[in-house]
C-alpha cells in the first residue's frame, strides 16, 4: 500500500492509495508553514499512521507531491514561496527514517501528470502534457513515458511562457505570461477592470461566478470568457506546436467550467497549428477527481521504484 502526501500552500493531505490508484483513507491538515518544518513533518507522520490504521494496511512505500520548488532526486525542499523557512529540509529522508520504507518526491504538477498518465485521462498515452489552470498555471511533461526534467532536474514552468509582452506584469518578472493572462484571478481581474461604475455587479466576482453569468447570457461575462478561451487556446496551441503530444490533460479549478471553453480552444488551435498534425493531440479533462493530487503523489512512488510495463517508468 502506498502512502501519499500532498503538500500544498494551504493544506497537507495524506492518504493510503492502492495499486489501482484508489484512495482507501485520507486526512488533511492546514499547511501552517509558519509553525515550522518539524511541526509539519510531525503531522505528516501522524496522518500517515492514522490513515494506514483506518484502512487496515501496512505502508510499503511513500510518494510525495509538493508545491515547488523541490529537488526530486535529493528529496529536499528548495525556496518555496508557500513554505517559508522549509528550504533545505528533506521529507524524503525524514519519512524514510520514520517508516523504514522507500520514499520519492516530485513537484505536485509532475505528480498529477504521472497520476493521469497511469490511472487517469492519459492512460496508455506515451506523450502527455498535464496542464492545471487555477490560481496559477502549472504542468508536467511526459515524453516517451518518462517525466521530462530540465538541467539539474529542473521542473519546466509552462505557465511562464509569454503570450503578450504588453500584457500584465507577472510574478516572474516578465509581462503577459500565460499565467498572468489565463488564470482564474486573471479572468476576474479583467472583468473587474472592464466593469463600468454604473453596472450592477457585486464586487469581486470570482472566475466561477463570471462563468455562471456568461452562461446566463451576461454580455460582459461572455466577453471575459471569450478572452479566457483565446488565451487558454494560445497557450495550448504553443504546447501543441512545440511538442505535438498525444494528449493534453486539463485540470485545475478553472477547468471545472471547461464546457464553456473547449470548442473555442479547439478553434484557436486549428487557426495556428497548421504545420503540425494538431488534430492528433487530444484535449482531455483530468479524470482523477478531487483526490487527483493524492493519487498523483502515490504514483510518484510507483514511477520511481516500481516499473510497470506499459506505464510511464
Ligand atoms: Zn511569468
Amino acid at each position: 500500500m502506498t502512502g501519499a502526501v500532498d503538500i500544498g500552500g494551504t493544506k497537507i493531505a495524506v492518504g493510503m492509495v492502492d495499486d489501482g490508484g484508489r484512495v482507501l483513507s485520507k486526512l488533511e491538515s492546514p499547511t501552517a508553514a509558519y509553525r515550522g518544518y518539524p511541526d509539519g513533518l510531525k503531522r505528516m507522520i501522524g496522518m500517515l499512521r492514522e490513515t494506514a490504521r483506518v484502512a487496515g494496511v501496512e505502508i510499503s512505500g511513500i510518494g510525495i507531491g509538493s508545491t515547488g520548488l523541490v529537488y526530486p532526486i535529493s528529496g529536499a525542499f528548495g525556496d518555496v514561496d508557500f513554505l517559508p523557512g522549509w528550504q533545505g529540509n528533506n521529507p524524503v529522508e525524514d519519512l524514510a527514517r520514520a517508516f523504514n520504507v522507500s520514499v520519492a518526491l516530485e513537484n505536485d504538477a509532475d505528480a498529477s501528470a504521472l497520476g493521469e498518465a497511469s490511472w487517469g485521462a492519459g492512460k496508455g498515452k506515451s506523450r502527455l502534457i498535464y496542464v492545471t489552470v487555477g490560481t496559477g498555471i502549472g504542468g508536467g511533461i511526459i515524453l516517451d513515458r518518462r517525466l521530462y526534467r530540465g538541467a539539474d532536474t529542473a521542473h519546466p514552468e509552462i505557465g511562464h511562457h509569454v503570450l503578450d509582452p504588453s500584457g500584465p506584469l507577472c510574478s516572474c518578472g516578465f509581462r503577459g505570461c500565460w499565467e498572468s493572462l489565463a488564470t482564474g484571478p486573471a479572468l476576474a481581474e479583467w472583468f473587474k477592470s472592464n466593469t463600468l461604475a454604473e453596472q450592477p455587479y457585486p464586487e469581486d466576482l470570482t472566475a466561477k461566478q463570471i462563468c455562471q453569468l456568461a452562461q446566463q447570457g451576461d454580455e460582459l461575462a461572455r466577453r471575459a470568457v471569450e478572452r479566457e478561451v483565446y488565451y487558454l487556446g494560445l497557450g495550448l496551441a504553443n504546447l501543441i506546436n512545440l511538442f505535438v503530444p498525444d494528449v493534453i490533460v486539463l485540470g485545475g479549478s478553472v477547468m471545472k467550467d471547461a464546457a464553456l471553453f473547449l470548442d473555442g480552444i479547439r478553434k484557436v488551435v486549428s487557426q495556428g497549428c497548421r504545420f503540425v498534425p494538431f488534430e492528433k493531440t487530444e484535449l482531455a479533462l483530468a479524470s482523477l477527481g478531487e483526490d487527483a493530487n493524492l493519487i498523483g503523489a502515490a504514483r510518484v512512488w510507483h514511477y520511481r521504484f516500481r516499473q510497470i510495463a506499459g506505464q510511464p517508468s
